[in-house]
């Protein structure tokens, strides 16, 4: 007993002198936060992939739906040196930057199509990769429109820029590089050539996104291996003849049924407007077990589903999300997570998956 007493003593003592040191020790705050600073900065940019390798980073797994886990639509390609960023949905530029991503080195922007959640923060990434010291215009590569999306957004930030520039200079901000070039892709049949940079090759690929027309999904081969990542789209069997071989597919997942649920809890609590949205969604989206049906067709080794629509609050939620996904897949896919970063090593076989911190 006299023990005890004396050691539940000892902690109060010691958790009294804590406290004291913490509220009343003078500079701990900032001795504390100079510790903090040097975990936050101090930390060398990920290497996304080696020399040869190709890797996928989700940057953005949600939908225009708010999802506190969750970014809206974003993709960053690695292969070998060369960086690509397919979509920048809300929060997605938030992520790249806690990650350390070296976001000067980002090659160029590569759009699926022009619904919110996949630009929203395309200005956010002009700036950004500005900031990080990037000294050439920045490439958006999209479907027929996207020279008014890209006029618009640097229309919209020029302001912003001539500020940045007059408070840190001309030398460390150049003016003349901050805006982006638009680059259409013109598409005249199911796919059609993008880029061919330092042996990575992109090609767009024609999906079913009605009424957004075109609407295109994207693959990148590089050194004999391949990822391709669908956009948004409704199932569309032409779309695995085009990933066809990918040993990763990146794809779009809407669970109708959980969509059917919230609208009914919608309609119920009198929210009428969010509803009618919730009816009219399922048309032009993929169910996880028809991505997997896609992926089987492609013949993809490892399917990623991505664009996660609803929102999943806990594990739960996520099985009902993926409730038959096994029946038609037995094995070879993942419920994609913003981190989630796939690498392929060259001249090997192998899938491996990892996560950003
Ligand atoms: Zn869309
Ligand atoms: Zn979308």
């Amino acid at each position: 007993m006299r023990r005890t007493l004396l050691i539940a003593g000892g902690a109060i003592a010691i958790l009294l002198a804590g406290a004291w040191f913490v509220t009343l020790s003078p500079n701990v705050d900032v001795w504390l936060y100079r510790k903090m600073a040097a975990h936050m900065i101090d930390r060398p940019a990920p290497q996304l992939a080696q020399p040869g390798e190709l890797s996928v980073l989700l940057c953005g797994t949600g939908s225009p739906l708010p999802d506190p886990n969750r970014a809206s639509g974003c993709a960053l390609v690695a292969a070998g040196d060369r960086l690509y960023v397919v979509d920048a949905g809300l929060s997605s530029v938030r992520n790249l930057l806690l990650w350390h991503i070296p976001l000067e080195k980002i090659d160029g922007v590569l759009l699926t199509h022009f619904h919110s959640d996949h630009i929203a923060e395309l200005g956010e990434l002009r700036l950004q990769t500005w900031g990080a010291g990037r000294r050439t215009p920045l490439k958006v590569y999209g479907p027929p429109g996207v020279a008014d999306v890209v006029a618009g957004f640097n229309q919209a930030y020029s302001h912003d820029a001539d500020y940045r520039t007059l408070h840190h200079g001309e030398k460390f901000l150049p003016r003349e590089v901050v805006d982006m070039v638009a680059v259409t892709i013109p598409m005249n049949g199911a796919t059609a050539p993008v880029l061919d940079d330092g042996g990575l090759k992109v090609t767009a690929i024609k999906v079913h996104h009605d009424p957004v027309k075109p609407a295109y999904g994207y693959r990148f081969d590089f050194d004999g291996r391949s990822v391709t990542i669908s956009g948004d789209t409704a199932y569309y069997e032409p779309l695995a003849v085009a990933a066809r071989g990918s040993d990763v597919l990146v794809h779009e997942a809407q669970s109708n049924e959980l969509v059917g649920i919230l609208g009914s809890v919608m309609t119920e609590a009198g929210r009428t407007r969010a509803a009618k949205i919730m009816h009219d969604i399922p048309d032009y989206h993929t169910t996880p077990v028809d991505a997997a049906r896609i992926a089987n067709l492609a013949g993809a080794k490892l399917l990623v589903f991505t664009h996660i629509n609803p929102p999943l609050p806990n594990f739960l939620a996520e099985r009902a999300f993926l409730r038959g996904v096994s029946d038609v897949r037995p094995d070879g896919w993942l419920l994609g997570r913003d981190g989630t970063l796939i690498r392929l090593p060259g001249h090997s076989e192998a899938i491996e998956e990892t996560t950003m911190e």
